[in-house]
Protein backbone atom coordinates (compact mmCIF):
# COMPACT_ATOMS: atom_id res chain seq x y z
CA UNK A 1 0.00 0.00 0.00
CA UNK A 2 1.49 3.29 -0.98
CA UNK A 3 -1.10 5.66 -1.03
CA UNK A 4 1.19 8.64 -1.78
CA UNK A 5 3.34 6.40 -4.45
CA UNK A 6 4.23 6.24 -8.04
CA UNK A 7 1.06 4.75 -8.68
CA UNK A 8 -1.10 7.76 -7.54
CA UNK A 9 1.27 10.34 -8.64
CA UNK A 10 0.65 8.57 -12.28
CA UNK A 11 -2.98 8.81 -11.43
CA UNK A 12 -3.12 12.54 -11.12
CA UNK A 13 -0.37 13.13 -13.71
CA UNK A 14 -2.91 11.16 -16.05
CA UNK A 15 -6.31 13.14 -14.54
CA UNK A 16 -7.68 16.65 -14.21
CA UNK A 17 -6.56 16.36 -10.08
CA UNK A 18 -3.71 17.72 -11.56
CA UNK A 19 -4.87 20.14 -12.40
CA UNK A 20 -7.56 20.86 -9.59
CA UNK A 21 -5.26 19.89 -6.90
CA UNK A 22 -7.55 18.08 -4.49
CA UNK A 23 -10.67 19.36 -5.92
CA UNK A 24 -13.35 17.24 -6.41
CA UNK A 25 -14.35 15.97 -10.07
CA UNK A 26 -17.96 16.60 -10.62
CA UNK A 27 -20.81 15.36 -13.24
CA UNK A 28 -22.93 16.74 -15.44
CA UNK A 29 -25.80 14.67 -14.26
CA UNK A 30 -25.12 15.53 -10.35
CA UNK A 31 -27.58 16.83 -7.98
CA UNK A 32 -26.96 20.53 -7.30
CA UNK A 33 -27.15 19.14 -3.68
CA UNK A 34 -24.20 17.13 -4.14
CA UNK A 35 -21.96 19.20 -6.63
CA UNK A 36 -18.49 19.27 -5.26
CA UNK A 37 -16.46 22.98 -4.82
CA UNK A 38 -13.62 23.53 -7.20
CA UNK A 39 -12.08 26.79 -8.19
CA UNK A 40 -14.58 28.56 -10.44
CA UNK A 41 -11.55 29.33 -12.92
CA UNK A 42 -10.12 25.65 -13.33
CA UNK A 43 -11.48 23.46 -16.00
CA UNK A 44 -11.96 19.88 -16.24
CA UNK A 45 -10.54 18.65 -19.71
CA UNK A 46 -12.82 15.82 -21.13
CA UNK A 47 -10.39 13.29 -21.03
CA UNK A 48 -9.68 13.79 -17.72
CA UNK A 49 -10.95 10.14 -15.70
CA UNK A 50 -14.08 11.13 -13.56
CA UNK A 51 -17.78 9.95 -12.99
CA UNK A 52 -19.79 11.33 -15.50
CA UNK A 53 -23.22 10.25 -14.48
CA UNK A 54 -24.97 9.75 -11.44
CA UNK A 55 -28.89 8.01 -10.86
CA UNK A 56 -31.10 7.76 -8.39
CA UNK A 57 -30.44 5.21 -5.94
CA UNK A 58 -34.15 3.61 -5.81
CA UNK A 59 -36.12 5.21 -2.57
CA UNK A 60 -32.96 6.41 -1.18
CA UNK A 61 -33.28 8.91 -3.02
CA UNK A 62 -29.74 9.68 -3.16
CA UNK A 63 -27.65 10.83 -6.10
CA UNK A 64 -25.11 7.24 -6.81
CA UNK A 65 -22.38 7.71 -9.49
CA UNK A 66 -23.08 4.68 -12.30
CA UNK A 67 -19.63 3.28 -11.29
CA UNK A 68 -18.33 2.47 -7.82
CA UNK A 69 -16.09 0.99 -5.54
CA UNK A 70 -16.03 -2.74 -4.67
CA UNK A 71 -13.71 -4.30 -1.89
CA UNK A 72 -10.16 -2.09 -2.64
CA UNK A 73 -7.44 -2.60 -0.18
CA UNK A 74 -5.20 0.20 -1.38
CA UNK A 75 -6.00 3.45 0.65
CA UNK A 76 -4.62 5.57 -2.43
CA UNK A 77 -6.66 4.03 -4.33
CA UNK A 78 -10.18 4.64 -1.99
CA UNK A 79 -9.34 7.87 -1.99
CA UNK A 80 -8.85 8.68 -6.04
CA UNK A 81 -11.92 7.10 -6.57
CA UNK A 82 -13.44 9.79 -4.21
CA UNK A 83 -11.87 12.49 -5.75
CA UNK A 84 -12.97 11.52 -9.15
CA UNK A 85 -16.63 11.54 -8.30
CA UNK A 86 -17.40 7.90 -7.25
CA UNK A 87 -19.42 8.40 -4.60
CA UNK A 88 -21.00 4.40 -3.12
CA UNK A 89 -18.68 2.18 -1.06
CA UNK A 90 -19.35 -1.02 -0.36
CA UNK A 91 -17.28 -3.21 2.21
CA UNK A 92 -18.32 -5.94 4.58
CA UNK A 93 -17.53 -7.34 8.24
CA UNK A 94 -16.10 -10.33 6.34
CA UNK A 95 -13.34 -8.40 4.39
CA UNK A 96 -10.45 -8.50 5.96
CA UNK A 97 -8.98 -5.38 7.75
CA UNK A 98 -11.04 -2.78 4.71
CA UNK A 99 -13.65 -1.66 7.30
CA UNK A 100 -10.03 0.29 8.98
CA UNK A 101 -8.99 0.53 5.07
CA UNK A 102 -11.74 2.59 4.74
CA UNK A 103 -12.28 4.45 7.70
CA UNK A 104 -8.74 6.53 7.03
CA UNK A 105 -10.44 7.75 3.97
CA UNK A 106 -14.03 8.40 5.04
CA UNK A 107 -11.99 10.63 7.85
CA UNK A 108 -11.10 13.24 4.74
CA UNK A 109 -14.40 12.75 2.87
CA UNK A 110 -17.38 15.39 2.94
CA UNK A 111 -20.12 12.55 4.51
CA UNK A 112 -22.91 13.48 3.06
CA UNK A 113 -21.70 13.37 -0.49
CA UNK A 114 -20.66 9.63 0.08
CA UNK A 115 -22.87 6.41 0.87
CA UNK A 116 -21.38 3.94 2.66
CA UNK A 117 -22.95 0.63 2.74
CA UNK A 118 -21.47 -2.51 5.16
CA UNK A 119 -22.81 -6.15 5.25
CA UNK A 120 -23.39 -8.42 8.22
CA UNK A 121 -23.43 -12.30 7.22
CA UNK A 122 -26.72 -13.67 7.86
CA UNK A 123 -26.16 -15.92 10.13
CA UNK A 124 -28.79 -18.75 10.83
CA UNK A 125 -29.98 -18.66 14.49
CA UNK A 126 -29.19 -20.87 17.18
CA UNK A 127 -32.79 -23.09 17.49
CA UNK A 128 -32.99 -21.96 21.30
CA UNK A 129 -31.81 -18.31 20.36
CA UNK A 130 -34.54 -16.26 20.92
CA UNK A 131 -35.52 -12.34 18.98
CA UNK A 132 -33.65 -10.17 21.71
CA UNK A 133 -30.62 -12.88 21.54
CA UNK A 134 -30.96 -12.35 18.08
CA UNK A 135 -30.98 -8.83 18.13
CA UNK A 136 -28.22 -8.02 20.50
CA UNK A 137 -25.78 -10.31 18.31
CA UNK A 138 -26.40 -7.89 15.01
CA UNK A 139 -26.45 -4.75 17.47
CA UNK A 140 -22.56 -6.12 18.30
CA UNK A 141 -21.41 -6.44 15.14
CA UNK A 142 -22.91 -3.65 13.75
CA UNK A 143 -21.54 -1.62 16.70
CA UNK A 144 -18.12 -3.29 16.14
CA UNK A 145 -18.48 -2.02 12.11
CA UNK A 146 -19.19 1.34 13.09
CA UNK A 147 -16.53 1.92 15.37
CA UNK A 148 -14.17 0.20 12.84
CA UNK A 149 -15.52 1.77 10.15
CA UNK A 150 -15.38 5.61 12.43
CA UNK A 151 -18.58 6.48 11.47
CA UNK A 152 -21.62 7.94 12.95
CA UNK A 153 -23.59 6.21 10.86
CA UNK A 154 -23.63 3.84 7.39
CA UNK A 155 -26.21 4.50 4.55
CA UNK A 156 -26.99 1.10 4.64
CA UNK A 157 -26.13 -1.66 6.22
CA UNK A 158 -26.98 -5.16 4.52
CA UNK A 159 -28.04 -8.63 5.22
CA UNK A 160 -25.67 -10.49 3.66
CA UNK A 161 -26.41 -13.66 1.53
CA UNK A 162 -29.16 -15.09 3.48
CA UNK A 163 -29.33 -18.75 2.52
CA UNK A 164 -33.10 -18.92 2.48
CA UNK A 165 -36.14 -16.13 1.83
CA UNK A 166 -37.31 -17.28 5.52
CA UNK A 167 -34.20 -15.59 7.03
CA UNK A 168 -35.10 -12.14 5.60
CA UNK A 169 -37.81 -11.91 7.86
CA UNK A 170 -35.41 -12.26 11.15
CA UNK A 171 -37.04 -10.31 13.37
CA UNK A 172 -33.92 -10.45 15.64
CA UNK A 173 -32.15 -8.81 12.61
CA UNK A 174 -34.69 -6.19 11.63
CA UNK A 175 -35.09 -5.31 15.50
CA UNK A 176 -31.42 -4.57 15.63
CA UNK A 177 -32.48 -2.41 12.67
CA UNK A 178 -34.88 -0.47 13.46
CA UNK A 179 -32.63 0.10 16.98
CA UNK A 180 -29.65 1.66 14.99
CA UNK A 181 -31.74 3.67 12.61
CA UNK A 182 -33.54 5.14 15.61
CA UNK A 183 -30.21 6.25 16.65
CA UNK A 184 -29.35 7.79 13.30
CA UNK A 185 -26.38 4.75 12.97
CA UNK A 186 -28.14 2.86 10.22
CA UNK A 187 -29.69 4.95 7.60
CA UNK A 188 -31.10 2.47 5.28
CA UNK A 189 -31.33 -1.54 5.15
CA UNK A 190 -30.32 -3.89 2.45
CA UNK A 191 -29.78 -7.33 1.14
CA UNK A 192 -26.67 -8.42 -0.65
CA UNK A 193 -26.96 -12.03 -2.72
CA UNK A 194 -24.69 -13.52 -4.98
CA UNK A 195 -25.27 -17.27 -4.10
CA UNK A 196 -24.38 -19.35 -1.46
CA UNK A 197 -23.84 -23.00 -0.34
CA UNK A 198 -26.24 -23.16 -2.84
CA UNK A 199 -26.90 -27.23 -2.88
CA UNK A 200 -27.99 -27.19 0.85
CA UNK A 201 -30.64 -26.15 -0.83
CA UNK A 202 -31.80 -26.11 -4.29
CA UNK A 203 -35.17 -24.24 -4.24
CA UNK A 204 -33.53 -20.64 -3.08
CA UNK A 205 -32.40 -19.59 -5.89
CA UNK A 206 -30.91 -15.93 -5.85
CA UNK A 207 -33.65 -14.76 -7.28
CA UNK A 208 -36.21 -16.78 -4.98
CA UNK A 209 -34.38 -14.81 -2.10
CA UNK A 210 -34.29 -10.92 -3.42
CA UNK A 211 -37.89 -11.25 -5.15
CA UNK A 212 -38.60 -12.22 -1.29
CA UNK A 213 -36.95 -9.46 -0.03
CA UNK A 214 -38.48 -6.97 -2.54
CA UNK A 215 -41.76 -8.60 -1.20
CA UNK A 216 -41.01 -8.50 2.31
CA UNK A 217 -40.30 -4.02 2.13
CA UNK A 218 -37.84 -3.81 4.78
CA UNK A 219 -35.13 -3.88 2.19
CA UNK A 220 -33.99 -0.69 -0.02
CA UNK A 221 -31.44 -1.26 -1.74
CA UNK A 222 -29.95 -4.86 -3.10
CA UNK A 223 -26.56 -5.84 -4.05
CA UNK A 224 -27.10 -8.56 -6.79
CA UNK A 225 -24.99 -10.15 -9.52
CA UNK A 226 -25.70 -9.91 -12.87
CA UNK A 227 -23.85 -9.80 -16.37
CA UNK A 228 -24.12 -10.83 -20.08
CA UNK A 229 -23.32 -14.19 -19.31
CA UNK A 230 -26.07 -14.02 -16.42
CA UNK A 231 -29.25 -12.44 -17.18
CA UNK A 232 -32.16 -15.22 -17.20
CA UNK A 233 -32.14 -15.46 -13.18
CA UNK A 234 -31.81 -11.81 -12.38
CA UNK A 235 -34.10 -9.92 -15.21
CA UNK A 236 -36.84 -10.45 -12.53
CA UNK A 237 -35.49 -9.41 -10.07
CA UNK A 238 -34.84 -5.92 -11.41
CA UNK A 239 -38.10 -5.92 -12.71
CA UNK A 240 -39.42 -5.82 -8.74
CA UNK A 241 -37.26 -3.47 -8.19
CA UNK A 242 -38.24 -0.87 -10.50
CA UNK A 243 -41.85 -1.31 -8.83
CA UNK A 244 -40.72 -1.36 -5.26
CA UNK A 245 -38.28 1.41 -5.94
CA UNK A 246 -35.54 -0.58 -4.23
CA UNK A 247 -31.84 0.78 -5.28
CA UNK A 248 -29.74 -1.85 -7.73
CA UNK A 249 -26.08 -1.98 -6.91
CA UNK A 250 -24.53 -4.74 -9.33
CA UNK A 251 -21.26 -7.28 -8.72
CA UNK A 252 -19.89 -9.57 -10.89
CA UNK A 253 -20.48 -7.54 -13.59
CA UNK A 254 -17.73 -8.70 -15.67
CA UNK A 255 -17.18 -12.01 -16.34
CA UNK A 256 -14.65 -12.56 -18.24
CA UNK A 257 -11.70 -15.38 -17.58
CA UNK A 258 -7.75 -14.05 -17.59
CA UNK A 259 -7.03 -16.82 -20.15
CA UNK A 260 -2.90 -16.42 -19.62
CA UNK A 261 -3.55 -17.21 -16.20
CA UNK A 262 -5.91 -20.01 -17.01
CA UNK A 263 -3.40 -21.51 -19.81
CA UNK A 264 -0.69 -21.90 -17.25
CA UNK A 265 -2.17 -23.06 -14.68
CA UNK A 266 -3.79 -26.15 -17.04
CA UNK A 267 -0.34 -26.59 -18.55
CA UNK A 268 0.96 -26.88 -14.97
CA UNK A 269 -1.46 -29.81 -13.79
CA UNK A 270 -0.84 -31.97 -16.92
CA UNK A 271 3.00 -32.11 -16.52
CA UNK A 272 2.51 -32.27 -12.86
CA UNK A 273 -0.08 -35.28 -12.50
CA UNK A 274 1.64 -38.18 -14.49
CA UNK A 275 -0.42 -41.08 -12.22
CA UNK A 276 -3.75 -39.13 -11.76
CA UNK A 277 -6.60 -41.41 -12.46
CA UNK A 278 -8.02 -41.03 -15.97
CA UNK A 279 -11.05 -39.28 -15.01
CA UNK A 280 -8.91 -36.53 -13.90
CA UNK A 281 -7.17 -36.45 -17.09
CA UNK A 282 -10.27 -36.66 -18.87
CA UNK A 283 -11.81 -34.04 -16.98
CA UNK A 284 -8.64 -31.47 -17.90
CA UNK A 285 -8.72 -32.39 -20.95
CA UNK A 286 -12.42 -31.50 -21.85
CA UNK A 287 -11.63 -27.94 -19.86
CA UNK A 288 -8.59 -27.73 -22.15
CA UNK A 289 -10.96 -28.13 -25.10
CA UNK A 290 -13.08 -25.45 -24.60
CA UNK A 291 -10.41 -23.21 -23.27
CA UNK A 292 -8.96 -23.96 -26.57
CA UNK A 293 -12.53 -22.63 -28.28
CA UNK A 294 -12.24 -19.77 -26.45
CA UNK A 295 -8.47 -18.89 -28.23
CA UNK A 296 -10.44 -19.31 -31.57
CA UNK A 297 -12.31 -16.10 -30.02
CA UNK A 298 -9.63 -14.43 -28.75
CA UNK A 299 -7.13 -14.91 -32.07
CA UNK A 300 -10.61 -13.82 -34.28
CA UNK A 301 -11.13 -10.54 -32.25
CA UNK A 302 -7.58 -9.53 -32.17
CA UNK A 303 -7.88 -9.23 -28.19
CA UNK A 304 -5.01 -8.28 -26.58
CA UNK A 305 -6.17 -8.57 -23.17
CA UNK A 306 -9.65 -8.79 -21.68
CA UNK A 307 -10.12 -5.29 -20.73
CA UNK A 308 -12.27 -4.57 -24.27
CA UNK A 309 -14.82 -7.45 -23.65
CA UNK A 310 -14.31 -5.87 -19.65
CA UNK A 311 -15.67 -2.56 -20.94
CA UNK A 312 -18.60 -3.73 -22.78
CA UNK A 313 -19.70 -6.00 -20.09
CA UNK A 314 -19.58 -3.08 -18.32
CA UNK A 315 -21.32 -1.08 -20.49
CA UNK A 316 -24.11 -3.70 -21.21
CA UNK A 317 -25.32 -3.39 -17.20
CA UNK A 318 -25.10 0.21 -17.22
CA UNK A 319 -27.94 0.21 -19.95
CA UNK A 320 -30.09 -1.82 -18.42
CA UNK A 321 -32.80 0.98 -17.00
CA UNK A 322 -33.26 -0.73 -13.38
CA UNK A 323 -29.52 -0.51 -12.65
CA UNK A 324 -28.21 2.60 -10.93
CA UNK A 325 -24.30 1.44 -9.99
CA UNK A 326 -21.96 -1.44 -11.23
CA UNK A 327 -19.67 -1.91 -8.21
CA UNK A 328 -16.23 -2.59 -9.37
CA UNK A 329 -13.05 -4.11 -8.59
CA UNK A 330 -10.37 -1.52 -8.68
CA UNK A 331 -7.54 -2.82 -7.00
CA UNK A 332 -5.33 -0.08 -8.72
CA UNK A 333 -5.02 3.23 -10.33
CA UNK A 334 -4.79 1.71 -13.93
CA UNK A 335 -7.91 -0.43 -12.94
CA UNK A 336 -9.39 3.35 -11.85
CA UNK A 337 -8.71 4.57 -14.95
CA UNK A 338 -10.32 2.37 -16.90
CA UNK A 339 -13.65 1.63 -14.99
CA UNK A 340 -13.53 5.62 -15.10
CA UNK A 341 -13.64 5.95 -18.17
CA UNK A 342 -16.71 4.13 -18.77
CA UNK A 343 -18.83 6.04 -16.37
CA UNK A 344 -21.66 7.78 -18.93
CA UNK A 345 -21.02 5.75 -21.43
CA UNK A 346 -23.39 3.83 -23.71
CA UNK A 347 -22.79 0.71 -25.45
CA UNK A 348 -22.00 0.21 -29.08
CA UNK A 349 -23.63 -1.87 -32.08
CA UNK A 350 -19.56 -3.50 -32.44
CA UNK A 351 -19.20 -3.99 -28.54
CA UNK A 352 -23.25 -5.72 -28.58
CA UNK A 353 -21.92 -8.41 -31.10
CA UNK A 354 -18.88 -9.04 -29.80
CA UNK A 355 -20.47 -9.43 -26.55
CA UNK A 356 -22.70 -12.08 -28.48
CA UNK A 357 -19.68 -13.62 -30.08
CA UNK A 358 -18.20 -14.08 -26.57
CA UNK A 359 -20.97 -15.96 -25.08
CA UNK A 360 -21.14 -18.49 -28.13
CA UNK A 361 -17.91 -19.18 -28.17
CA UNK A 362 -16.18 -18.01 -24.61
CA UNK A 363 -19.61 -18.27 -22.39
CA UNK A 364 -18.60 -22.32 -21.67
CA UNK A 365 -16.22 -21.05 -18.97
CA UNK A 366 -17.65 -19.02 -16.49
CA UNK A 367 -19.93 -20.81 -13.54
CA UNK A 368 -22.47 -18.41 -13.10
CA UNK A 369 -22.61 -16.82 -9.56
CA UNK A 370 -25.86 -17.92 -7.66
CA UNK A 371 -26.60 -20.23 -9.69
CA UNK A 372 -26.01 -23.84 -8.49
CA UNK A 373 -28.04 -25.72 -10.82
CA UNK A 374 -25.35 -29.18 -10.65
CA UNK A 375 -24.91 -29.09 -7.52
CA UNK A 376 -27.66 -31.45 -6.34
CA UNK A 377 -25.93 -33.93 -8.70
CA UNK A 378 -22.59 -34.23 -7.29
CA UNK A 379 -22.70 -37.41 -5.25
CA UNK A 380 -20.47 -35.59 -2.57
CA UNK A 381 -21.50 -32.87 -2.11
CA UNK A 382 -19.03 -30.45 -3.43
CA UNK A 383 -19.88 -26.47 -3.38
CA UNK A 384 -19.32 -26.15 -6.93
CA UNK A 385 -20.75 -22.74 -7.15
CA UNK A 386 -19.40 -21.34 -4.04
CA UNK A 387 -15.31 -22.84 -4.92
CA UNK A 388 -15.45 -21.18 -8.58
CA UNK A 389 -16.50 -18.12 -7.03
CA UNK A 390 -13.35 -17.94 -4.99
CA UNK A 391 -11.47 -18.83 -8.18
CA UNK A 392 -13.05 -16.47 -9.85
CA UNK A 393 -11.97 -13.61 -7.09
CA UNK A 394 -8.45 -15.05 -7.02
CA UNK A 395 -7.87 -15.55 -11.20
CA UNK A 396 -9.98 -12.18 -12.47
CA UNK A 397 -10.07 -10.31 -9.73
CA UNK A 398 -6.54 -10.42 -8.47
CA UNK A 399 -7.65 -11.03 -4.38
CA UNK A 400 -5.44 -13.78 -4.00
CA UNK A 401 -4.75 -14.18 -0.07
CA UNK A 402 -8.69 -13.60 0.06
CA UNK A 403 -9.72 -16.21 -2.33
CA UNK A 404 -7.03 -19.23 -0.49
CA UNK A 405 -8.72 -18.29 2.96
CA UNK A 406 -12.10 -18.51 1.69
CA UNK A 407 -11.11 -22.05 -0.04
CA UNK A 408 -9.54 -23.00 3.53
CA UNK A 409 -12.27 -22.07 5.25
CA UNK A 410 -15.54 -24.36 3.12
CA UNK A 411 -17.20 -26.85 5.79
CA UNK A 412 -17.15 -30.43 4.32
CA UNK A 413 -16.33 -31.62 1.13
CA UNK A 414 -13.67 -29.84 -1.33
CA UNK A 415 -12.68 -29.74 -4.93
CA UNK A 416 -10.44 -32.55 -3.80
CA UNK A 417 -12.79 -35.22 -4.42
CA UNK A 418 -13.11 -34.55 -7.92
CA UNK A 419 -10.03 -36.32 -9.40
CA UNK A 420 -11.96 -39.78 -9.48
CA UNK A 421 -15.18 -38.70 -9.93
CA UNK A 422 -17.09 -39.87 -13.49
CA UNK A 423 -18.44 -35.64 -13.14
CA UNK A 424 -22.09 -36.10 -13.30
CA UNK A 425 -22.29 -32.55 -12.57
CA UNK A 426 -20.98 -31.60 -16.19
CA UNK A 427 -24.15 -32.84 -17.91
CA UNK A 428 -26.45 -30.96 -15.27
CA UNK A 429 -25.03 -27.98 -16.22
CA UNK A 430 -26.95 -25.73 -18.84
CA UNK A 431 -24.24 -24.03 -20.22
CA UNK A 432 -21.91 -26.75 -20.64
CA UNK A 433 -19.22 -25.53 -18.15
CA UNK A 434 -16.44 -28.19 -18.34
CA UNK A 435 -17.37 -28.35 -14.27
CA UNK A 436 -14.60 -31.20 -13.42
CA UNK A 437 -11.73 -29.62 -14.65
CA UNK A 438 -11.82 -26.25 -13.35
CA UNK A 439 -13.01 -27.15 -10.14
CA UNK A 440 -9.67 -29.27 -10.07
CA UNK A 441 -7.53 -26.34 -11.54
CA UNK A 442 -9.61 -23.93 -8.96
CA UNK A 443 -8.22 -26.60 -6.02
CA UNK A 444 -4.42 -26.24 -6.91
CA UNK A 445 -4.39 -22.89 -7.41
CA UNK A 446 -6.76 -22.04 -4.26
CA UNK A 447 -4.53 -24.49 -2.12
CA UNK A 448 -1.42 -23.54 -2.92
CA UNK A 449 1.15 -23.40 -0.27
S1 LIG B 1 -21.16 -25.31 -13.26
FE1 LIG B 1 -22.97 -24.71 -14.46
S2 LIG B 1 -24.74 -25.49 -13.33
FE2 LIG B 1 -22.96 -25.61 -11.97
S3 LIG B 1 -23.10 -23.74 -10.78
FE3 LIG B 1 -21.75 -23.32 -12.52
S4 LIG B 1 -23.04 -22.51 -14.15
FE4 LIG B 1 -24.39 -23.43 -12.62
S1 LIG C 1 -16.52 -33.71 -10.53
FE1 LIG C 1 -17.68 -35.15 -9.29
S2 LIG C 1 -17.08 -34.63 -7.20
FE2 LIG C 1 -16.51 -32.90 -8.48
S3 LIG C 1 -18.28 -31.56 -8.41
FE3 LIG C 1 -18.52 -32.83 -10.20
S4 LIG C 1 -19.80 -34.52 -9.51
FE4 LIG C 1 -18.97 -33.52 -7.69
Amino acid sequence: MDPKGKGRRQFIKNSALGMIGTGLAGGRALAASQMPSRPATQVVPDEAPKIKEYRTLGRTGFQVSDISCGFILDEGVIRAAYESGMNYFDTAEEYPGHHRVLARVIKTMDRKKVFITTKLEATKPEPRATKSEIKEGFLKRARKALEELQTEYVDCLMMHCPEKAETLKDEGFHAAMAELKAEGRVRHVGVSQHGTFWFRDPEETMEKILLAAAEDGRFDVFLMAYNFLKRDNAECVLEACRGKKIGVALMKTAPIAIYDTLRSRIEALEKDKKDVDPLYADGLKRYKEKFEAAQEFIRAHNLKNPGEIRDAAIRFVLGHPDVHTACCQTQTYDDLNAYLKLSGTKLTVAESAKLDAYREDCGALYCRHACGVCEPSCPSGVPVNTILRYQHYFASQRREKEAMGYYAGIPGVRADACGDCAAPCEAACPYGVPVQGMLLVAHETLSMP
